[in-house]
């Protein structure tokens, strides 16, 4: 039985005090028994989320990181700074990191390696565009998307890796995916990881589905087989999140 993962992504949203406000009153709210929960927030904010969470089973992440390990990079940062800080995590592709910022397939893979060569838990996102979808191509894209981010990473680093499939056209929208439409993609990919390693490594990697997850539909989506949990947006700076935990339970 995997340990769900309910992870918040609160993107470009609160300054370092508004952070640590939220999360000093949040923290108290959350029950984190049998379950893993976590707070990705902008780099700015990281040491102060930090602080906030101490004496907590909460844990915190971040939303990008640099592959190279220090060097002139403006405005990058690197695996070992997100260590020192306390980070825990990584979210890696974002569809919105992609999009906006063009990062590729290439580019995240190296991130993938990076975070894992320094203990930091990757949360790989893939997922597709609503054109994709209407074309019938999304599993082959994402299953694309999925070979890249492991390519040259070794069965055993990937064994705690997470993915979180995150349908682009569910993003911030309110439309989320059904919940028999994000397990049929989640149980792709975790087919598309046992043909490239085996059975226990795909039984033991958390899928989580992102996308307008709500506390009116995590329990149906947290239901799913192959669903181990979310990574939630807009939702996770309201006081929602702590009801979309107990789903996870
Ligand atoms: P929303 O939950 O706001 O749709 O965002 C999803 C997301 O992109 C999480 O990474």
């Amino acid at each position: 039985m995997r340990r769900k993962v309910i992870a918040g992504n609160w993107k470009m949203n609160k300054t370092p005090r508004e952070v640590r406000s939220i999360l000093t009153d949040m923290k108290d709210k959350i029950c984190t028994e049998g379950v893993d929960v976590l707070f990705c927030v902008p780099a700015i904010s990281l040491v102060a989320a930090v602080e906030s969470v101490k004496g907590t089973d909460i844990a915190i992440g971040a939303e990008n990181m640099f592959y190279e390990e220090q060097g002139a990079y403006t405005g990058e940062i690197s695996a070992s700074m997100l260590v020192d800080a306390g980070v825990k995590y990584v979210i890696l592709g974002h569809s919105e990191r992609r999009q906006i910022f063009g990062e590729d397939n290439t580019v995240i893979n190296m991130k993938v390696k990076k975070a894992i060569e320094h203990k930091i838990i990757p949360i790989i996102c893939c997922g597709e565009t609503l054109e994709q979808r209407e074309h019938g191509v999304t599993l082959e894209f994402v299953e694309e998307q999925i070979r890249s981010a492991y390519y040259n990473v070794s069965r055993e680093e990937a064994h705690d890796t997470i993915i979180a499939y995150e349908p682009i056209w569910a993003i911030g929208t309110g439309k989320v995916a059904t919940s028999a439409q994000a397990q049929e993609v989640c149980a792709d990919i975790r087919g598309c990881i046992e043909r490239i390693y085996d059975r226990e490594t795909a039984d033991a990697i958390r899928i989580l589905y992102g996308g307008s997850v709500n506390a009116s539909n995590a329990e149906e989506l947290f239901a799913m087989p192959d669903i181990d949990g979310g990574l939630v947006g807009g939702a996770s700076l309201k006081p929602e999140f702590a009801d979309i935990v107990e789903f996870g339970r």
